[in-house]
């Protein structure tokens, strides 16, 4: 894999956005550089100068809790916001195209769409494994980005570490890992074998174990060189203060995830169970996420039954390989309790 060949013409010749604020290191009594608002805000909260666009705070803390270099960070709006930038840095619109593994998250399509770029697909196996033969067969030249989500959204499963890096080692492009729901699974995370692969991208993400989908926080772990690329690409303010500040504090109280994350995993396990024991449940998948896929009789019926309760889980009954199936994100004791008592009322 030769990075350079693989990065766009344009981006190669880019000069990037220079930021008042990057332009300037040091100490300074005054500053006069960004056309800020000097006077301050209808807030009582400093919110009136621009944030460090590398938010270097937030990547010293995430580089010392994942053990890797913060060079090697990138902090994204959202991981969504890491998955434009990568077809925004390495596919030509019209020409190169991108691998996907369905069923699987959503927005991978939805931006190789507004970036112009083709989708191919290599679907997974009935038991939703990669297909790791058809994945082979399906790059070509103008491959550039394979994305394997693992654990997988909609199917809760992780796939095998070995066959992703013996991907990894065939791919002539950008292996792109979504580990969004990582926290919630027994499997180690790719992160550290990013030093190895230099075209591994490893996805993670503030909006699942953490708890902050509201900040729109993500992460990108590659190596320096396309950390680069995306600092190159990305707008020069992408976290806001707010942002920076919030995750800086929640590292404060990292116990509090970790114990957060046990009672999910705790609480899916007894959903689990129980949903095993109504009689329009034909199976419940494996899951290494805080989400449970469900296959029901007819998951078109239970959903909008359940609507009528006031409760919203997410219909896939229309994505491949997923008829008859809802996706069940685990909620608090409480909320599961009012779930079931709410499906011991439906009747297919
Ligand atoms: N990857 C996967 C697999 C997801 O399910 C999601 C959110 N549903 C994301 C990425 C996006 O997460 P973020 O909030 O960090 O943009």
């Amino acid at each position: 894999m030769n990075l350079e060949n693989l990065v766009r013409e344009n981006i190669k010749r880019l000069t990037p956005y220079s930021s008042a604020r990057k332009e300037y290191s040091g100490s300074a009594r005054i500053f006069l550089d960004a056309n800020e608002n000097s006077f301050g805000s209808p807030l009582k909260e400093n919110y009136n100068r621009y944030p460090d666009p590398l938010q270097t705070e937030i990547k010293e803390k995430v580089a010392g809790w994942n053990e890797i270099k913060p060079s090697q960070i990138f902090v994204g709006n959202g991981s969504d916001e890491a998955i434009d930038l990568l077809f925004r840095i390495f596919c030509r619109p019209q020409i190169d195209n991108i691998v996907i593994c369905p069923p699987t998250y959503g927005m991978y399509e939805v931006s190789a769409e507004i970036n112009d770029v083709e989708i191919k697909r290599a679907y997974l196996t009935e038991n939703f494994q990669l297909n790791v033969e058809a994945i082979k067969k399906t790059f070509d030249e103008k491959s550039k980005l394979l994305f394997i989500c693992s654990p997988n959204n909609p199917t809760g499963n992780s796939f095998s570490r070995d066959e992703i890096l013996d991907l990894a080692r065939c791919f002539q492009g950008i292996v792109v890992v979504d580990e969004a729901y990582i926290h919630f699974s027994g499997e180690k995370s790719l992160t550290g074998e990013i030093g190895n692969f230099p075209n591994l991208v490893v996805l993670q993400t503030f909006s699942k174990a953490w708890g902050l989908a509201g900040l729109r926080v993500g992460l990108a772990f590659a190596s320096e060189e396309i950390i680069k690329l995306f600092n190159k690409v990305k707008p020069p303010y992408n976290i806001s203060q707010i942002a920076q500040q919030a995750i800086a504090k929640a590292f404060e109280n990292r116990a509090q995830v970790e114990k957060i994350i046990a009672e999910i995993i705790d609480e899916r396990e007894k959903l689990i169970e129980k949903l095993n024991d109504y009689s329009f449940v034909t199976g419940i998948y494996p899951t290494d996420a805080n989400f449970v896929l469900v296959k029901t009789v007819d998951a078109d019926s239970v959903y909008k039954f359940l609507l009528d309760e006031k409760i919203v889980v997410r219909n896939r009954n229309n994505v491949e390989l997923c008829a008859g199936c809802l996706r069940i994100t685990i909620g608090t004791p409480v909320e599961n309790e009012n779930l079931l008592k709410a499906l011991e009322k439906f009747t297919a």
